[in-house]
């Protein structure tokens, strides 16, 4: 059986890796300023929502310090 505090870091760590693929398909190309991935004008929104992912995990790690 899985407890929600093990199924919330399962979902977590999910998020995350979700989170880092996205910034690594996401990258500007150099010599049009678009996204590689989807061909918005970098740093496009997927990519924008990605960063606040790991970000907000950064702050909660400092938070419970
Ligand atoms: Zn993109």
């Amino acid at each position: 059986m899985i407890s929600d505090r093990d199924s919330y870091a399962q979902f977590s760590a999910e998020r995350l890796a979700a989170a880092r693929r996205v910034l690594a398909a996401h990258t500007e190309v150099p010599w049009t300023g678009c996204c590689r991935a989807c061909g918005r004008p970098a740093p496009c929104d997927t990519r924008v929502a990605a960063h606040k992912v790991l970000n907000s995990r950064g702050r909660a790690a400092v938070a419970t310090q």
